[in-house]
């Protein structure tokens, strides 16, 4: 198809409205169908063409359909129990900035996705609506890390950061640079999987290539993510000179099995990505019916234990709630557990419980 590898043009023909897709999947589960008469009301739809193909329109079982398309379980009361509808993640004190751990801040650059994906952690943030932050609002994000000295790192963030045009993308990280103390640079993107074209850029690419190292953050859940296009994107960005790690989510149904999480992680060594973290998902509205018993994660971790080199497991965590970061999931740091509720110790050695 004409255009077909221009990144921008597929985000200019993303399939955004029930209509769009409706057309691509004849045959809607109930759940679906419901999905996408009223989980659209409070969370944003939408799909680059080039991922919209991954999907199986035939199969409500396909791992990439289920990341595309709302079901009713998103909104089910009955289902979205463990969580509050209305809770907002903490903000900082300055717009589009997060400083959680004294070394390192996150910065939010656009609300926009290629993708919105199902199961996405911060899907109350994304998408309603699509907006980049303007340089006026960067200058106090600037300054704020500037005079924080303890800052090491930045993670630069979104929505998803790849998609706005190379030009703002350089000026922001080409400020953040000049920043005496920040050593290390992070940019988290799903542009590799959901939108591989925008590794065809040539602009880009010589971006990517000027401020080397960066470090490439990925989201792949499923072996079927894995296509030509990705393998090419992923060779472009190697050949830049920086590194490409990837995080997983655990989503029931997706990728909950040992061996389709075997297949996704060989893949990913053999192109050339690290396993970095699998996470356990989230208890967020919206999200919940992904969630599998962390027993499932246990699971398979000892699987890739005697299966997989080290260079090709990833670290299973979980994210403690109330800002006290991440525990690694293994036997050793689930400290005791009561039914459903699951003592571990955090970064700092307190003791935090939590039911799941
Ligand atoms: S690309 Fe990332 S931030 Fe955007 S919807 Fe998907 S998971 Fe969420």
């Amino acid at each position: 198809m004409e255009n077909f590898d221009d990144w921008r043009w597929q985000l200019r023909n993303r399939i955004r409205t029930p209509e769009g897709l409706r057309k691509y999947f004849k045959n809607l589960t109930e759940d679906e169908e419901k999905g996408l008469s009223l989980v659209v009301k409070q969370f944003p739809i939408g799909v680059t063409p080039y991922y919209l193909n991954l999907a199986d329109p035939e199969d409500p079982s396909c791992p990439v359909r289920r990341q595309i398309i709302p079901t009713y379980s998103e909104i089910d009361p009955k289902v979205q129990t463990s969580c509050d509808p209305n809770a907002l993640e903490e903000e900082g004190q300055i717009p589009h900035l997060t400083h959680r751990y004294p070394d390192r801040a996150l910065v939010t650059l656009t609300t926009m996705c290629p993708v919105y994906c199902r199961h996405c952690m911060r899907k109350r943030k994304v998408g309603k609506p699509e907006r980049a932050i303007t340089e006026e609002e960067f200058r106090p994000i600037w300054d704020y890390i500037k005079r924080n000295t303890q800052i090491r790192e930045v993670l630069i963030s979104g929505g998803d950061p790849l998609v706005l045009s190379t030009e703002k993308l350089a000026y922001y990280i080409r400020e953040i640079k000049k920043i005496d103390h920040i050593e290390v640079i992070r940019i988290g993107t799903r542009t590799p999987v959901i939108l591989p074209q925008r590794f065809y850029d040539e602009d880009l690419l010589r971006f990517l290539e000027e401020v080397s190292p960066v470090w490439v953050v990925t989201h792949f859940n499923h072996p079927k993510e894995i296509t030509e296009e990705v393998k090419t994107a992923v060779r472009n960005i190697r050949k830049t000179g920086n590194p490409i790690l990837n995080q997983t989510v655990l989503l029931k149904g997706i990728n909950d099995s040992p061996l389709t999480m075997e297949e996704l992680f060989r893949k990913l060594i053999a192109i050339g990505v690290k396993p970095y973290y699998l996470f356990h998902c989230d208890p967020i509205y919206g999200v919940v019916h992904f969630r599998t018993p962390i027993e499932v994660g246990l699971k398979i971790m000892s699987h890739l234990r005697g299966r997989l080199s080290g260079l090709a497991q990833p670290v299973y965590a979980l994210d403690l709630p109330g800002g006290k970061g991440k525990v690694v999931l293994s036997p050793q740091y689930l400290l005791k557990r009561e039914g459903k509720k699951h003592y571990f110790r955090d970064y700092t050695g307190e003791v935090v419980e939590y039911e799941f």
